[in-house]
């Protein structure tokens, strides 16, 4: 297909972005413009409480390329994201954040890539992180050793800045999971992939939306999701306490038949102490494997649109 004819379309989730969108509208739609004959912009408002699903109204009437989606509450920027690429008609998929921290710029620079290098997905990956906090670093540190460690898959440095070709994304959406977790998901889908290096942008207005419990949340759906390892590690410590419960029988035994008994109340309130932890512990990894289980058994629909603006299909629901 020559160039020109190939479709590219941008999928942007976006939650509170109301000072941003517009901005960020105008300079991937210049970055587009430039980098592809064919294209369209999809914003999916992800249930925003501000003004942005105004604004994007307002951009609407300027920007003939422009689809957006209202999303009917917040889903979370994983299911805004598999909603922007449902609707996504391209040959080609950009993915980026709707809050100018991955810079529209390097949209030509995944494009050449992608028509050069003959692969499936192109990953922008941050080559420094931006202005995060030390927790953030650290902790998105260790959940991705942890994460490539069990699951097998290497993530180091991934952002959700990514291109995929339209096998990459048909394949994404034939994965049929209530927890999404795109970068995660991209990686087990394999392909041949190419990396582009970015400087992660500064947010202009606005705040990042991700406390720490939604980040702990998402490392949980991110392992359990692509793991069973804790689940066997409840096993494996079973195993060490029969272990030292079999050495400690023979020990009791053996006192208590020569008559030396042991007076370690002490030691009978640590013994269940540990154990009485181990024991929840074990019980929550299992509850949060049979959570999941239930999430997705109930094969509820992943997310509720709830206005649209569509000009290609003529009707504007506002
Ligand atoms: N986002 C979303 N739904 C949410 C939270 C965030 O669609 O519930 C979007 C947000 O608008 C932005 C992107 O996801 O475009 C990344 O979010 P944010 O900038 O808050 O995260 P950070 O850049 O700090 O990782
Ligand atoms: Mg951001």
């Amino acid at each position: 297909m020559p160039p020109e004819n190939v479709k590219v379309s941008v999928v942007m989730p976006c939650y509170r972005e109301a000072g941003n969108i517009a901005d960020v509208l105008k300079k991937v739609r210049n970055a587009l413009d430039s980098a592809a004959g064919n294209f369209e912009i999809i914003v999916i408002d992800d249930g925003s409480p501000d003004e942005t699903w105004k604004v994007l109204t307002e951009c609407g009437d300027e920007i003939a390329e422009l689809r957006a989606y209202r999303l009917s509450r917040n889903f979370g920027k994983e299911l805004a994201l598999t909603a922007g690429l449902e609707a996504a008609k391209g040959d080609i998929v950009i993915v980026m954040d709707g809050d100018g921290q991955h810079p529209p710029e390097l949209i030509a620079e995944m494009l050449r890539v992608y028509r050069e290098g003959g692969v499936d997905i192109v990953e922008a990956t941050k080559v420094d992180r931006g202005k995060e906090s030390l927790f953030s670093r650290i902790s998105a540190g260790i959940f991705y050793r942890l994460w490539n460690k069990l699951s097998g898959f290497e993530m180091r440095g991934a952002s959700d800045f990514k291109l995929l070709s339209r096998k990459a994304v048909d394949a994404y959406l034939a994965m049929d999971e209530r927890a999404v977790f795109f970068r995660g998901m991209t990686a087990w889908l394999g392909f041949e992939r190419a990396q582009v290096p970015f400087e992660v942008g500064e947010r202009k207005a606005g705040a990042s939306s991700w406390s720490v419990l939604r980040r702990v949340r998402l490392a949980v759906d991110g392992i359990s999701g692509f793991s069973s390892l804790p689940l066997q590690l409840v096993t494996f410590a079973g195993l060490i306490f029969l272990a030292f419960s079999i050495i400690f029988a023979v020990y009791t035994i053996v006192l208590q038949m020569t008559g030396r008994s042991v007076s370690g109340f002490a030691t009978v309130i640590l013994l269940l102490l540990v154990i009485g932890s181990l024991l929840m512990i074990s019980l929550g990894i299992i509850g949060i494997y049979l959570a999941r289980i239930y999430d997705e058994i109930k094969h509820r629909p992943r997310y509720v649109i709830a206005r649209s603006i569509d000009k290609t299909k003529e009707e504007k629901n506002v």
